[in-house]
């Protein structure tokens, strides 16, 4: 069972019901996190998972809205007796921010605290830096206002999904998405390091993908007009993505 639910779809600023874009990916060996701008705790048990059962961590890129909850995500899982070591996986800038900010709560004097490796990821991109007899998952640097990594997820002979996250059109996103199932794509509004709905259905048409979910988009405006701007440029399935959807 290979499973990609979206536990938050909101932009930076979340609402009732929407939490900042993060996603969980459940294979059959491995459970990955992707971002943690809010506390996942109680997304993670509404998927059917535990934050102890989190092996991976993804983080894309050092904004508050994609990783501020880290401390207290890893002092959860400490307090939730943890044993099992998490490794966490990012660009070194993106590392670096990482440990700076838990060691604004002293995580290293944390009696008992459980091992966490960092796994820096080239900027080159790195495929299979996750790798499972179900599961690989893909990096390339996309274009965004700080260092940040789209993602390619492919879950063996099912499907592949691909998860743009915060950038404005680029070639790396073609590339990441390239014929995959599902484009994943922030539609925050044209400007720089971001994309509009239209653009994003722009990156589906051209990178030939079977169906567009917008993600991280603006909530203050119309649903049915981010969906019409996103389908002005692309003839396949458009969806909103909402909170505990599956991909
Ligand atoms: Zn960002």
């Amino acid at each position: 069972m290979s499973v990609v639910t979206i536990l938050g779809s909101a932009n930076a600023v979340p609402k009732i019901g929407q939490d900042n874009t993060h996603l969980l990916i459940q294979a059959n060996h491995k459970t990955v996190m992707v971002d943690c701008g809010d506390n996942p705790v109680a997304k993670l048990a509404a998927a059917g998972s535990h934050i102890n059962q989190v092996n991976d961590l993804i983080l894309t890129h050092f904004h508050a809205d994609h990783m501020g909850s880290l401390p207290l995500l890893i002092m959860d899982m400490w307090l939730e007796k943890r044993e099992s070591p998490l490794t966490i996986h990012g660009l070194e800038i993106t590392l670096s921010k990482a440990r700076s900010l838990l060691e604004v709560f002293n995580w290293q004097d944390w009696k008992g605290m459980f091992p966490v490796n960092f796994n820096v990821i080239p900027d080159a991109g790195h495929e299979g830096f996750i790798l499972d007899e179900d599961l690989a998952i893909s990096t390339l640097m996309v274009q965004h206002l700080v260092p940040t990594i789209g993602l390619r997820i492919e879950i063996m002979g099912k499907k592949v999904i691909a998860y743009s996250c915060d950038t404005e059109p680029c070639e790396n996103v073609l590339k990441l998405a390239s014929q995959a199932d599902v484009l994943l794509q922030e539609a925050a509004g044209e400007g720089k390091g971001h994309t509009s709905p239209a653009q994003a259905g722009w990156l589906a048409t051209r990178a030939g993908v079977k169906k567009l979910v917008l993600i991280h988009y603006d909530s203050r405006i119309d649903e049915e007009r981010l969906l019409a701007d996103a389908r002005s440029e692309f003839t396949g399935e458009v969806v909103l993505a909402k909170d505990m959807m599956l991909v």
